[in-house]
C-alpha cells in the first residue's frame, strides 16, 4: 500500500537503510504508522520486524522528555532545565580541559548518527574541545573491512556496487553473515541469485537460516576463516584457475601473495578449519566455474584480532580470480549500523577528517581547516580507537561526551568498560532513553529520534539518503545538532555549529570536496528527487558513482594491491581451563545494544532475553537440558543465560547474542584483543568454559 499523505523516509536501524513511509496519526500513544514504500530499490517495500515497529520507540513510556542532572545531595538523576543541563555539561568539559589539558576530554559517537551529526561532532571535538580523543562505536562493526578495502583498493566503500547487481553474478561467497537475522529484506538478493542459476556458498560456524539456503555451507572453526581463504587461493593456483590477464593488467604484488599461499595445503587447511578437502575443492569449482563472482563479508571475519588480514585474504581470492573491478564481480562488506559508512567518512573516527581524509595528511588538514576557518596547526592529531579510548577513561581521559552509543552493553570486556565509565570525573550522554550507559551519566540530554529530525545517511552501498522530519518531537527534547550548537556557544564558539541540518550538510559538501568520499555534488534536493546519490559525486550534475573500480582502482597507479597475509591463531585459544569457543552475534528481533528495540513489546515478545546456543553433544557432556540456566565463564567474567540446544552449531563452539545487559551480557566475556590495523576487537572468538548455573 502506498500513501500520498505519508512522508518517505528510512528505517532508523541497520546499514541497509530500508525505505519506508511514515503517516502521522495524531495519536500520542502511536504518533505514526509505517506505510509500505515500494519505490526504494534496496528493499522494495519489505521491512523486518524492527523496521515495522520502529515508530513504537517514538512514544515509548520510557522515552526521555527532559534533561536530567545528577544531584550532588542525593546522587540521583533529577529533572533539570535545558539551560541548567547544557551549562553543567559545558562546565564539566571546560573544567576538565583547564585542569588536565584538551586530551583529558573524550568524545564517543555512534554509527547511527546522521552524516550531519557525525560531521558536527568531529568538528566540535577538534575545534571547540581541541581533543584528539574521539572515536565511535562503528569501530566495532566495519573497520576491518574498511582497512582491508583501503589497503587493496585505495578506497573504502562497503559495497563497490549496488545490491541489485548481486542476483546477476555467477556465484556469491557469503562469509560470516547471517542476513536472515541481520538484514532480512536483503535475503531476497540471494534467493534471486539462485533463481537466476547462480550459486551460493555460505561460510559460517553455525548452520544459520542463511546457511540453509546455500548450495554449499562451509562451517570453519571460529577464527580460522583466514586459513580457509588461503586454502581456497592455494587450490586456485594449484588447479591453474588464476586469471593471469587480470592479475597482470589490473593488480600489483601477486608474486608475493602467491608465494604466501603455497604453504597452505588443503590437508593442512582442513586440520586448522575443520572444513574437508573435498568441500574446499567444491567451493573453488563453484566460484571459478561461474563466469563472475562476489565475496561478501560481514562481522564474522571482521571482528577478529586479525580481521583486516582475514578480509584481505578474501580480497586476494577475488583479485586472483579476476572477481573485482569488473561488472557483476567484486568484494563487498555487507554489514553495519544505519550510518556506519557515513559515520566514518565525516570525522568522528579517531584518524579521519571529513570526506574520508586522513587526519595525519598535511594537505587534508589544510583543506578542512580552511573550511572550518581555523589554523591547520590547531587541529589535534589522530587519537585512540574506540576500545582504547574506553579503556583510558578514568585514567588520562577524565571527562566524556557520548552521543548515540551504549558501550555498557556493546563494548568488549563490558564489565571493565562499565567500571571505566563509572570512574570518570564527568560523563554526559545524549540519548532517547535512559540506556545502561546514560544511567551512569552526570548529565543526560534527551534527543530527537529519526522521524523527528532531518538528515542524511549513507547506506552500505555508498548511497546517500535523506530522512525528512515526519513528526514534531515531544516538548522538552532537542536534536543532537541543537545540543552541539548550544554547547559550542557556551564554550566560546557562537558560530560554526548550526542547528539546521541542511546548513551543516552544505558545509560538509565543501569539506568533503576533493576527498575520497566526495559529496560536493550532492544536495538535499537531488537526494530527495533521485531517491539517493552514490558517492563520489564531485560536482553538481555528476551522476554519482554506483559502481567503483570498473576502469581503475583508487590507488596511485590504478591497480589493486595484493597484500600477503598468513594465518595466525585467535588471540585467545581454548585450553584445559577454557575448552570451548564463544562466538557472539545478533538475533532478528533485537538491534545492537537493544537500547531502542528492548523498548518494543512486539520485539521483546519475539526475543525476550539472552541465550546460550550449544550442540547436543556439548550439552550432554556438561549435563544441561534445553532451557536450563548455564554459566559461561571467560577470563573477563561470567554471564548466565538459558541453554538453547541445537545441532546447527559446531560441538566445540557456543553462540550468544549480545543485545542484553545484566547477568546475560555476552560482551562481559569478550576478549578486547585488537586487530593491529583496524583496532577492531575480537568479538567473534574467545575461550570459555560452561557450568550449570
Ligand atoms: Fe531496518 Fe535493517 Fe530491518 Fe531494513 S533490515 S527494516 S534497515 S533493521
Amino acid at each position: 500500500m502506498s500513501d500520498a499523505t505519508a512522508v518517505p523516509t528510512h528505517c532508523p536501524y541497520c546499514a541497509l537503510q530500508c525505505g519506508m513511509s511514515l503517516r502521522p496519526t495524531g495519536a500520542p500513544e502511536a504518533p505514526a504508522e509505517v506505510v509500505e514504500r515500494a519505490d526504494f530499490p534496496v528493499n522494495r517495500g519489505a521491512l523486518c520486524g524492527k523496521g515495522r515497529t520502529a515508530p513504537s520507540v517514538l512514544s515509548s513510556r520510557v522515552r526521555l522528555t527532559g534533561p536530567l542532572v545528577r544531584s550532588p545531595d542525593t546522587g540521583a538523576l533529577v529533572p533539570a532545565s535545558w539551560e541548567e543541563a547544557l551549562a553543567a555539561v559545558a562546565d564539566g568539559l571546560r573544567r576538565t580541559r583547564a585542569d588536565h589539558g584538551p586530551d583529558a576530554v573524550g568524545v564517543f559517537g555512534g554509527g547511527g548518527l546522521t552524516n550531519e551529526k557525525a560531521y558536527s561532532l568531529g568538528k566540535f571535538a577538534r575545534v571547540v574541545l581541541g581533543t584528539s580523543q574521539i572515536d565511535y562505536n562503528g569501530r566495532f562493526c566495519m573497520s576491518s573491512a574498511a582497512a582491508a578495502h583501503q589497503r587493496a583498493f585505495g578506497l573504502d566503500r562497503g559495497l563497490p556496487f549496488p545490491l541489485e547487481d548481486v542476483p546477476r553474478t555467477g556465484c556469491v561467497i557469503l562469509v560470516g553473515s547471517n542476513l536472515a537475522e541481520t538484514m532480512p529484506p536483503a535475503l531476497r538478493y540471494l534467493t534471486e541469485l539462485k533463481e537466476n542459476g547462480g550459486k551460493l556458498i555460505v561460510v559460517d560456524p553455525r548452520r544459520t537460516r542463511t546457511a540453509e539456503q546455500a548450495d554449499l555451507h562451509l562451517a570453519p572453526r571460529p577464527g580460522t576463516d583466514l586459513a580457509l581463504a588461503l586454502g581456497l587461493l592455494h587450490l586456485v593456483v594449484a588447479e591453474g584457475r588464476v586469471d593471469e590477464e587480470f592479475v597482470r593488467e589490473r593488480t600489483t604484488g601477486w608474486e608475493e601473495a602467491r608465494a604466501g599461499v603455497m604453504s597452505h595445503w588443503p590437508e593442512q587447511v582442513e586440520r586448522i578449519t575443520g572444513v574437508s578437502v573435498p568441500s574446499l575443492r567444491e567451493a573453488v569449482a563453484l566460484f571459478c566455474d561461474a563466469g563472475s563472482g562476489m565475496v561478501l563479508t560481514a562481522r564474522g571475519p571482521e571482528q577478529q584480532s586479525k580481521g583486516t588480514d582475514t578480509v584481505g585474504a578474501w580480497i586476494n581470492l577475488c583479485l586472483a580470480t579476476g572477481r573485482a573491478g569488473r561488472p557483476l564481480s567484486g568484494y563487498g562488506c555487507l554489514t553495519g549500523q544505519g550510518n556506519g559508512q557515513g559515520g566514518r567518512e565525516h570525522g568522528q573516527k579517531a584518524d579521519q577528517l571529513p570526506g574520508y581524509r586522513k587526519l595525519d595528511d598535511p594537505a587534508a588538514r589544510a583543506h578542512v581547516a580552511g573550511v572550518w576557518g581555523v589554523d591547520p596547526e590547531s587541529l589535534p592529531g589522530p587519537g585512540r580507537s574506540a576500545y582504547e579510548l574506553l579503556d583510558a577513561l578514568g585514567g588520562d581521559v577524565k571527562a566524556l561526551l557520548l552521543m548515540g552509543s551504549n558501550p555498557v552493553v556493546s563494548a568488549p570486556r563490558a564489565a571493565h568498560v562499565e567500571g571505566r565509565l563509572r570512574s570518570l570525573d564527568f560523563l554526559a550522554v545524549a540519548d532517547v532513553v535512559l540506556s545502561e550507559t546514560a544511567a551512569l551519566a552526570d548529565v543526560v540530554l534527551p534527543v530527537t529520534q529519526w522521524a523527528e529530525e532531518t538528515g542524511t545517511m549513507t547506506n552500505l552501498e555508498g548511497r546517500v539518503l535523506l530522512r525528512r522530519r515526519a513528526l514534531d518531537p515531544p516538548a522538552g527534547v532537542r536534536s543532537d545538532l541543537e545540543v552541539l550548537h548550544g554547547l559550542a556557544g557556551l564554550l566560546g564558539h557562537g558560530k560554526g555549529f548550526p542547528a539546521d541540518p541542511e546548513e551543516v550538510f552544505e558545509e560538509l559538501r565543501r569539506a568533503s570536496a576533493g576527498g575520497p568520499a566526495d559529496y560536493s555534488g550532492i544536495d538535499y534536493r537531488r537526494v530527495e528527487e533521485e531517491g539517493g546519490v552514490f558517492w563520489p559525486c564531485p560536482e553538481p550534475g555528476h551522476p554519482g558513482t554506483p559502481r567503483l573500480f570498473l576502469e581503475r582502482f583508487a590507488t596511485a597507479d590504478g591497480r589493486a594491491r595484493f597484500v600477503p597475509v598468513t594465518h595466525r591463531a585467535a588471540a585467545e585459544e581454548t585450553d584445559a581451563e577454557y575448552p570451548v569457543v564463544l562466538t557472539t552475534g545478533r538475533v532478528v528481533s533485537q538491534y545492537q545494544s537493544g537500547a531502542q528495540t528492548r523498548r518494543v513489546d512486539e520485539l521483546n515478545a519475539a526475543a525476550p532475553g539472552p541465550f546460550v546456543e550449544l550442540h547436543p553433544r556439548l550439552a550432554e557432556r556438561i549435563g544441561v537440558a534445553e532451557g536450563e540456566r548455564i554459566t559461561v565463564v571467560s577470563r573477563r567474567g561470567r554471564a548466565v543465560a538459558p541453554a538453547r540446544i541445537t545441532a546447527s552449531i559446531r560441538p566445540d563452539t557456543v553462540f550468544m547474542p549480545f543485545h542484553w545487559a545484566g547477568e546475560g551480557r555476552a560482551n562481559t566475556l569478550v576478549n578486547p584483543a585488537l586487530d593491529p590495523v583496524s583496532r577492531m576487537p575480537e568479538f567473534k572468538v574467545c575461550a570459555v568454559r560452561l557450568e550449570r548455573a
